[in-house]
């Protein structure tokens, strides 16, 4: 069948409740997808067990649904999905564009944790060998560039700033960016719309969609909340709790922080109103640039 023209996706790790945050990423992506005619996906990022909270995945569905967010697919958790990472990252290993690494944290500590070439050479004698870590071969190249629709175009040195980055930790558990390149493809993501804090992740997936002769989606990060602090919101999440209950206030407070228009939600009695008029009135246009950027990051003056 037909690959859609637009597909777009949201992706919690359930290491806690639905958030502010969150809901911010979940509206203003199921909001750009409705406005492209498209399709929005929920996926759960369950490969982080020492991180995750038990429940959270069911809980962050049942938020989901609570404020109107259902996915146009059946929902997949990036736990039942080894398979594809490992053939995917057998394939590095096979071209020679991945390898395996022995490096400690105490080697990449004198690099300035920058990975650029292997400085121990397979396990050291005398230690009960741990699993290695697997990690992309990042060549000096020219920086990686990509237009951001809300942040504009975005360039990063790969090499010199990130280094050979890390595909299979060394404790065993697949990294967040092979896991998301490989089910962004899989699923036919043709556009990732997510918080500014994966901002600086985004040259690495678009390194390994190249390594992995992937198609690179269309990108849009959008504004993190801050706190009254003007620290990110997840730090102090538990202080700002969602009420699925009541879930007009939260959509509205989202709604705002995506730059929309308030008054066009004043009248609405019900989510699914709400939903609808959101619809109607969302201007991708009005999205505000994150209030900082990152320090790898920035945006071309030119
Ligand atoms: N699972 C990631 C997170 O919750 C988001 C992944 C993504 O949107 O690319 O931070």
């Amino acid at each position: 069948d037909r690959a859609p023209a637009y597909r777009g996706r949201f992706a919690p790790s359930p290491t806690g409740d639905l958030h502010a945050g969150s809901l911010l990423a979940a509206f203003g992506s199921w909001l750009l997808a409705r406005h492209a005619g498209g399709q929005w996906l929920i996926r759960i990022e369950d490969l982080d067990p020492p991180r995750e909270v038990p429940g959270a995945a069911g809980r962050q569905l049942d938020a989901l649904e609570a404020f109107g967010f259902a996915s146009d697919l059946p929902v997949v958790r990036q736990s039942q999905r080894h398979a594809l990472y490992q053939a995917a990252l057998q394939r590095l290993l096979d071209q020679d564009k991945a390898f395996v690494c022995h490096c400690s944290r105490s080697d990449l500590a004198t690099a300035g944790g920058v990975h650029r070439r292997c400085v121990a050479h397979g396990p050291r004698a005398g230690h009960a060998a741990p699993q290695a870590a697997v990690r992309l071969r990042v060549a000096d190249a020219a920086p990686v560039e990509f237009d951001d629709l809300v942040l504009g175009r975005q360039r990063q040195d790969v090499a010199r700033e990130v280094g050979d980055f890390v595909l299979r930790r060394a404790d065993g558990h697949w990294a967040y960016q092979l896991a998301v390149v490989v089910d962004d493809a899989d699923q036919g993501v043709t556009d990732v719309v997510r918080g500014a804090d994966l901002l600086d992740s985004t040259p690495r997936q678009i390194l390994l969609q190249r390594a992995l002769g992937l198609a690179t989606p269309r990108y849009a990060h959008l504004p993190l909340l801050l706190d009254a602090h003007g620290r990110k919101l997840s730090k102090s999440e538990a202080a700002h709790p969602l009420n699925p209950a009541d879930p007009l206030p939260a959509l509205r407070a989202a709604w705002a922080a995506l730059g929309q228009d308030p008054h066009a939600l004043v009248a609405v009695e019900t989510v699914m109103q709400l939903l609808a008029a959101a619809h109607d009135s969302f201007s991708p246009a009005q999205i505000p640039q994150a209030a900082s950027g990152l320090a790898a990051m920035h945006n071309d003056p030119g």
